[in-house]
């Protein structure tokens, strides 16, 4: 293997800049050129690509976002996006792309290893919805984030006896909400894959820690379960306390990436390229109980991650 090329795609997540430093660093010590293609699978299309040296990737470990920028690519999934970017790579010598992304972007390196060009996926979002991976890049720092915030919400909720309904990413995924909503110690974590009992769950559980004596409130609500605004305004009706909504946002995206996703990068972009090294293809990184491993992509995208409900259980249990 001479030539590789690297790209993030679809939703950014922290510490996709270590996976890329991990890639283009590990490629390079082992005699193989490296491409950093701009704007995800569009930069394939267009043919956007750098050569990358060990110092294009200098002083990225600790930042946000991603520099080789990131996009969602609608051309890619038709016939000629994808004929424009097989033959960039073919024009450049690229003999594998390491695919740093989430499920959509996996789709996308599955696709283009069927036309010939050998990828690797390296799971970077901050929902944690990559069934096979135990702890997706980004993920931590985005739950430190949502914690961070919390706190800060939870200084004015207690000031004024409030109860604040916190939106926070996942769409089909409440991982993101569990364990924030656990780290802050919500007194009900709102997730799509599990239904919630508004009386019990919201309404008596309030009442019940108001009678304790505690009078401020956090509920913890995943994005795909939505309507917070409308939540407040019931949790208000049927307790008489004061509750307002917040929705964190973008904000969640952002930031230094925690030192875990650093290390966690680090060692997928390097497992990445031994991968593409020894001749596979169409697999994505995964970590299992502290181990790396790979899955083949198309099993893995068929994989269904089980919401972790004991973990749900010891939150709802020790809240109150
Ligand atoms: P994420 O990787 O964060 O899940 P998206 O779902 O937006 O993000 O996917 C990122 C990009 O991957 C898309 O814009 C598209 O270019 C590519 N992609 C997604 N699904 C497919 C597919 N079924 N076939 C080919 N490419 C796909």
């Amino acid at each position: 293997m001479k030539k590789i090329a690297v790209l993030t795609s679809g939703g950014d997540a922290p510490g996709m800049n270590a996976a890329v430093r991990a890639v283009v660093r590990t490629a390079l010590n082992q005699g193989i050129e490296v491409f950093g293609v701009i704007r995800g699978y569009n930069g394939l299309i267009k043919d956007e690509l750098i050569p990358m040296s060990l110092r294009s990737v200098s002083d990225i470990i600790h930042r946000g976002g991603t520099v080789l920028y990131t996009a969602r690519s609608p051309e890619f999934c038709t016939e000629e996006g994808m004929r424009k970017a097989v033959e960039t790579c073919h024009r450049h010598g690229i003999e594998g792309v390491v695919v740093c992304g989430g499920d959509g972007s996996f789709r996308g390196a599955q696709d283009l290893t069927n036309h010939g060009i050998p990828c690797i996926g390296i799971p970077c979002t901050i929902d944690n919805d990559i069934a096979c991976c135990e702890s997706t890049i980004g993920y931590d720092t985005a739950a430190n984030t949502v914690v961070e915030m919390v706190d800060k919400l939870r200084d004015t909720s207690q000031s004024h006896d409030r109860c604040s309904v916190v939106e926070v990413m996942g769409r089909h995924a409440g991982w993101l909400a569990l364990t924030a909503g656990m780290a802050v110690g919500a007194t009900a974590i709102l997730v799509p894959e599990r239904s919630c009992d508004f009386q019990r769950e919201i309404v008596d559980r309030m009442r019940n820690t108001s009678n304790t004596g505690k009078h401020h409130f956090i509920i913890m609500v995943a994005e795909g379960v939505g309507h917070v605004s409308e939540l407040a305004e019931r949790i208000e009706e049927a307790t008489g306390v004061e509750t307002r909504a917040t929705v964190l946002g973008h904000v969640q995206r952002g930031g230094s990436p925690s030192a875990r996703d650093r290390v966690l990068a680090s060692q997928m972009g390097n497992y990445a390229v031994h991968m593409l090294m020894e001749g596979k293809s169409n697999r994505v990184v995964a970590i299992q109980a502290n181990k790396l491993v790979d899955y083949d992509i198309n099993e893995a995208l068929a994989m269904k991650k089980p919401f972790n409900l004991k973990k749900f259980e010891v939150a709802k249990e020790i809240s109150i």
